[in-house]
């Protein structure tokens, strides 16, 4: 039966309307609404007092560095840096059985759907078992990692990745061993999984994510590449994250990272660079020129003080803007989002950096990357409410606090600068609720495993001054 949803109001194109529906059919898709609704076959959902929006798409996780939230923020334990920082973030990833990667994936996607997240791209290097050999199945921590989405109901587009060294001349790092597979061992593995789903499947996908110039060099880059362009599968790189990464990446080729890769014809619109902080202005023109998407990850870049992004110079170079949770300091969507102007504003003491970016309102050019571009860097169908998408959506509570006050012409803005997670009611992927009414069924479950293994990544508690 069709399911016909009757919000107060309705997020469209930039803005809210009133008395707008929705129809989503049994197959979990939007439909198109036919001038004549068979009201017999047709189950009418009234959502008095809610707004309804499209679903978050999260681009880039690291689901496991959920476990070092709060462990990091200290310079005795993690150092002054990002490349420091690395040390609690592999002590992290040296702890976990298959068990745990399950556990704590669970608590990170849980986090993801209360904030009205729908589809996560998950960045997955954890391979190996803890003493750096292959599981017997190879793929175990991709699919305990694809079983925990599964298990809290978001989708899940699994970019395995590929990490084959520690850097150009450098010896391989032991905090690194759970990561390393081979060239061959790599595309063999992300073979067998790809295979093992079916390839418009609504719950899981698959990209191809060579690590980074510095864990994948070139020759075994291009080989990469050429397995996913022949396999139809998205690309995603860390690209320019930091100075050092431009500086040694200048050592070994003579160029920084994405001029190297439009150098050798392997940028192009199926790729998404995360990061792409540190860009020369001809960097930007590549891939404008390109088509490709850049995958900002603000919350996680302020907090390892990577740098800020240029998102003025990027968007008005017309390149689509995704978000992601990277590391999981923090999990808001809306954060993330609002972030791309605020750290612009602090630096230029402007207002409104990205208002009319290509003729659009700042709220709606955030909220879209946030959404449909994220959509599109994952390579999924549609986005938004178009017909034969997936029914992904979000609710939220028009009488919750932050959005007290507001208009049909002004929610939106205040959805992006101020809406507080509290508002958000129910979280609906592929037409089946995840969250209603702010309840997620297995949560107290989650949050209790998580728990323990918490205690057991970090059993003796040290005080962070
Ligand atoms: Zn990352």
């Amino acid at each position: 039966m069709n399911t016909l949803y009757r919000p107060e109001l309705l997020y469209s194109r930039g803005r809210f309307i009133e008395d707008g529906e929705l129809l989503v059919g049994e197959s979990g898709q939007f439909l198109e609404i036919p001038e004549e609704m068979p009201l017999a076959s047709t189950r009418i959902v009234d959502m008095p007092g809610k707004a309804l929006l499209p679903g978050f798409v999260n681009v880039h996780s690291h689901s496991f560095q959920r476990l070092i939230r709060g462990k990091s923020e200290s310079r005795i334990v993690s150092g002054k840096d990002f490349w420091s920082w690395r040390g609690t973030m592999y002590h992290a990833a040296s702890q976990l059985g298959p068990q745990d990667v399950y556990d704590v994936a669970r608590m990170a996607f849980l986090e993801m759907a209360l904030a009205g997240t729908t589809t996560v791209g998950e960045f997955h290097y954890l391979h190996n078992a803890s003493d750096g050999h292959p599981y017997d199945d190879p793929n175990l921590l991709s699919k305990q990692v694809i079983a925990a989405a599964q298990s809290v109901g978001i989708r899940i587009v699994l970019l395995r990745t590929a990490y084959l060294r520690s850097g150009h001349n450098l010896p391989r790092d032991p905090g690194q061993i759970r990561f390393f597979e081979s060239t061959n061992a790599f595309l063999k593995n992300i073979g067998a999984l790809v295979q093992d789903h079916s390839a418009d499947s609504s719950e899981v996908r698959f990209g191809v994510a060579p690590h980074s110039i510095r864990a994948v060099g070139l020759p075994d880059l291009k080989e990469i590449a050429a397995w996913a362009r022949d396999n139809n599968l998205p690309l995603h790189m860390h690209a320019s994250e930091q100075v050092a990464e431009n500086t040694a990446c200048l050592g070994e080729y003579g160029l920084t990272p994405v001029a190297l890769l439009n150098r050798e014809r392997l940028l192009g619109p199926d790729i998404t660079a995360v990061h792409a902080i540190h860009l020369s202005s001809d960097e930007i023109a590549m891939l404008a020129s390109a088509n490709s998407t850049i995958c900002s990850c603000p919350t996680t870049e302020r907090n390892l003080g990577d740098g800020i992004f240029a998102a003025d110079h990027v968007m008005a170079a017309g390149i689509r803007v995704a978000l992601g949770s990277d590391s999981q300091a923090q999990i808001d969507p809306l954060e993330d989002a609002r972030e791309l102007d605020y750290h612009l504003r602090l630096l230029q003491q402007e207002r409104a950096i990205l208002d009319q970016v290509g003729g659009k309102t700042l709220a709606m050019t955030l909220f879209e990357c946030a959404t449909v571009q994220g959509t599109s860097a994952l390579a999924l169908p549609g986005g938004g409410f178009t017909p034969r998408s997936f029914a992904d959506f979000f609710t939220i509570d028009l009488n919750d606090l932050s959005v007290a006050g507001h208009s049909a012409e002004n929610l939106l803005p205040m959805i992006v600068f101020s809406l507080n997670r509290s508002a958000i009611r129910d979280v609906v992927v592929n037409g089946r609720y995840v969250l209603r009414d702010q309840k997620h069924v297995c949560q107290d479950e989650i949050v209790s495993r998580y728990k323990e293994v918490q205690r057991k990544v970090w059993p003796t508690e040290r005080v962070n001054l």
